[in-house]
């Protein structure tokens, strides 16, 4: 599943790449994904035009002349620049652009791309929501959202309402990195836990945001982010020694979800 390093990165392509361009027509494949009916998003986006793409955790908002093109990719798919004559053999949304090439949009199951027209954001129920961004949390931020919450550390950074873009090909290494246990409580962090996990949640996605995303995702050329399998600390590595102390890492049961710890190196 794409999270913040691979969506931010696909929303700095997508500036790049975008910005300036206008949309001149639209084909729709699976209208499911859209928020308002199918002629009416076709209406509103031919003739907009592309200002400015960013991420909000893992939504892109590409901010166009009447409004927002807002993207989630769900569990996974691909936002391919193209040309008509070159299309994937499966998607779900074609823009056609002002320079003939087109801006292609496939899910591997489901995401969303919708429409909101220029001040209305706020009444977006899907993005109204989401907390900051992550990697831009600074450390008093990150102590508002720990404040008074007995929950586990684990699920408070999968709660994109509280801290957005994190979700489960990231949480362990930010936590290894934190030397925190994913069920230690957010109440419990002394001001050294809350600084390391600050340092963890940068150092746990910079890595990947630099390269482009994780090997499993593409950019709008189609090519792999350079964040491979081996640039993942303990996360998915049940067995492999821990890169600090050598302890096997281990696969415990947090809750409804699985975690990839060092139990020696995240005592709880
Ligand atoms: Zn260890």
């Amino acid at each position: 599943m794409p999270e913040l390093p691979e969506i931010k990165s696909r929303a700095k392509e997508m500036n790049q790449a975008l910005a300036g361009k206008t949309i001149t027509g639209v084909e729709v494949v699976q209208p499911k994904c859209l928020n308002i009916p199918e002629e009416a998003f076709i209406q509103n986006l031919t003739g907009a035009q592309f200002l400015e793409a960013e991420n909000r955790g893992k939504w892109i908002f590409n901010q166009l002349t009447n409004g927002w093109l807002l993207i989630n990719l769900g569990m996974g798919g691909e936002i391919l620049l193209s040309f008509r004559e070159n299309l994937p053999e499966k998607y779900r949304l074609v823009f056609d652009l002002d320079d003939s090439s087109c801006l292609v949009i496939n899910f591997w199951w489901f995401g969303y791309v919708h429409f909101v027209a220029s001040g209305e954001l706020a009444a977006h129920k899907m993005t109204a929501k989401l907390g900051p961004n992550a990697d831009e949390v600074s450390l008093a931020e990150l102590h508002e959202i720990l404040k008074g919450r007995r929950g586990g550390i684990k699920s408070l950074l999968l709660d994109q309402s509280k801290i957005t873009g994190i979700g489960n090909a990231y949480v362990h290494d930010i936590l290894f990195l934190a030397r925190l246990h994913p069920l230690r409580t957010a109440d419990s962090l002394n001001e050294a836990e809350i600084e390391a996990l600050h340092r963890g949640i940068q150092e746990g996605l910079r890595p990947s945001i630099e390269k482009g995303g994780a090997f499993y995702e593409v950019n709008l050329l189609g090519e792999p982010g350079k964040f491979n399998g081996e640039d993942i600390l303990i996360g998915y590595k049940e067995g492999n020694p821990c890169p600090i102390c050598g302890t096997p890492i281990v696969k415990i049961k947090t809750g409804s979800t699985a975690s990839y710890i060092c139990p020696t190196c995240q005592a709880i």
